[in-house]
């Protein structure tokens, strides 16, 4: 019961309890004369049930899960799911997805479940594979996208329909849009491939066309802003363990073995921290968030000293993005970056390997067998597990209803478990990463006992950012 009101600010409503409903576009916004049509799904023979599962336009998730006493309701965004009324009919679609951007355990199940999607609860028939990333819009041929065509392709690693880096130029991607009729656009991808998802959707708007762009967020590392996780994470925090089992095991079998794991993690340590707390056999976790040094005391290569001396052996986990400004202080100059302008990361694990190794032989005067193993291909390229299946089954279904309902420029992800419609806007301009204050965190240093390479004033300044992040964010 909640009075509206229409804020200043485009796509928000505020009310006067901090209640924030940040809106996604629909197409009426800016094609008022659009149709609606009654929901396909009601002339299903469960419509009784069916019409129960019908979201209301009233209907919001909070991000906020934990209102403490006198602060505003904050933030909510629009539920995801079937509406009562669609704007396109079922044989006027015509759909395309897209896959851009590195490779992640799921893509193909999201493939699938939207083309299934489209297909079994809407009727529509007329659904187009770009193929190659963005690039394919305008340089390659269409695959025609039928169930029968997807069928088996969950039980596949990599994406059918082929991705790639660069090559985005949004006019000839929406001209192209135009000339093959589309009206609904699929895009897979991860913060890049969601920058370009925006301009396509801003240009599209700008010319006045009644086509829906639907993104559907994608990253292993799990840094996407707003959502509670990725679709891959879990897969990819299972398969982790494999390689860090190995670690292991090869540490574990030879005199002061040292096992090294490096993980992904650009710019975010989920995966490592995950990979950390699920395995129990790391001793020692290094992140991007959490910088570390290795001289001196309480450093690193004292820790490894300890843990040597105690156990006779040791597991780190290092996540790519770690320690990067220590590998650059060895290599000045090297700057590379890929074809979409990521810059490319120095390689920590084969450094840090190195580091120890001198360390311990020339400083210390210890042999220590160390073993270094980079499973991120291995990783990538496999298959999505049981959980993740389902979530790209959720992702891909709640993409075409909202699509259907004529939303656009939007993205889908799980807010506090619920399915919700999220503007692209606000999954690109922050990413989510892991805060030392946070009570994961906390966890990982008590299960590992390793140092946290923090003086005081850091704690200090940590705690200070921390305490602001937490308002913010929902700590499990
Ligand atoms: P990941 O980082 O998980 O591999 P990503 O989507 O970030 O995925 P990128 O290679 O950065 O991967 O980008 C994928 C596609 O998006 C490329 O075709 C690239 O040209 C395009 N793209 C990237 N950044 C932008 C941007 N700022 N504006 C328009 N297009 C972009
Ligand atoms: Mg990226």
């Amino acid at each position: 019961n909640h009075q509206l009101i229409r804020a200043q600010v485009s796509d928000q409503i505020v009310n006067d309890d901090g209640f924030v409903l940040e809106d996604v576009p629909h197409l009426t916004n800016f094609l008022p004369d659009l149709p609606s049509y009654p929901n396909p799904l009601q002339k299903s023979q469960a419509y009784a049930i069916v019409k129960k599962t019908f979201v209301s336009s009233e209907d919001s998730v909070a991000q906020n899960i934990v209102v403490q006493k006198d602060t505003p309701r904050g933030v909510h965004f629009r539920r995801a799911g079937p509406r009562e009324k669609v704007y396109f009919k079922s044989d006027e679609v015509r759909a395309c997805i897209v896959t851009c951007g590195g490779l992640c355990p799921g893509i193909n199940t999201v493939i699938r479940e939207i083309v299934c999607g489209l297909n079994y609860m809407y009727g529509v028939d007329n659904i187009l594979g770009i193929e190659g990333g963005y690039k394919g819009f305008y340089s390659r041929n269409t695959t025609t996208l039928t169930p029968k065509v997807v069928n088996d392709i969950h039980k596949r690693g990599g994406t059918f329909l082929c991705t790639s880096r660069g090559g985005h130029d949004t006019n000839k991607i929406v001209d192209n849009i135009q000339d093959r009729g589309i009206n609904q656009v699929y895009i897979i991808g991860g913060d890049g491939t969601q920058r370009g998802a925006a301009l396509i959707y801003k240009e599209v708007e700008k010319r006045g066309l009644p086509i829906a762009v639907a993104g559907i967020p994608k990253t292993i590392d799990n840094d996407i802003a707003v959502i509670d996780k990725s679709f891959g994470f879990d897969t990819a925090v299972e398969e982790a363990q494999r390689a860090i089992n190995a670690a292991h095991v090869e540490a574990e079998s030879v005199e002061n073995g040292v096992g090294i794991v490096k993980l992904m993690g650009r710019y975010s340590g989920f995966i490592a921290m995950f990979a950390t707390l699920a395995s129990r056999d790391v001793d020692c976790c290094l992140i991007p968030e959490s910088p570390f040094y290795l001289e001196g005391r309480g450093g690193l290569f004292d820790f490894i000293e300890q843990r040597l001396k105690e156990n006779g052996h040791m597991v780190i986990v290092v996540a790519e993005g770690a320690g990067q400004e220590y590998v650059a202080q060895n290599m000045p100059g090297v700057d590379e970056k890929d074809a979409s302008g990521n810059r490319l990361l120095l390689d920590i694990g084969l450094w840090l390997t190195q580091k120890i190794k001198d360390h311990f032989s020339k400083v210390r005067k210890m042999t220590i067998n160390m073993k270094y193993i980079d499973p991120t291909y291995m990783i990538r390229a496999i298959p999505s597990n049981a959980s993740d299946n389902i979530y790209c089954t959720l992702l891909a279904q709640s993409a075409v209803h909202g699509a259907m309902a004529g939303y656009t420029g939007f993205t889908v992800g799980p807010v506090n478990s619920r399915h919700a419609y999220i503007p692209i806007a606000r999954v690109t301009e922050a990413t989510n990463t892991v805060k030392l204050t946070d009570r994961m965190w906390a966890r990982l240093l008590a299960s590992t006992n390793q140092p946290s390479f923090l003086n005081s004033s850091d704690v200090l300044q940590n705690d200070i950012t921390g305490a602001i992040n937490s308002m913010n964010s929902n700590s499990i």
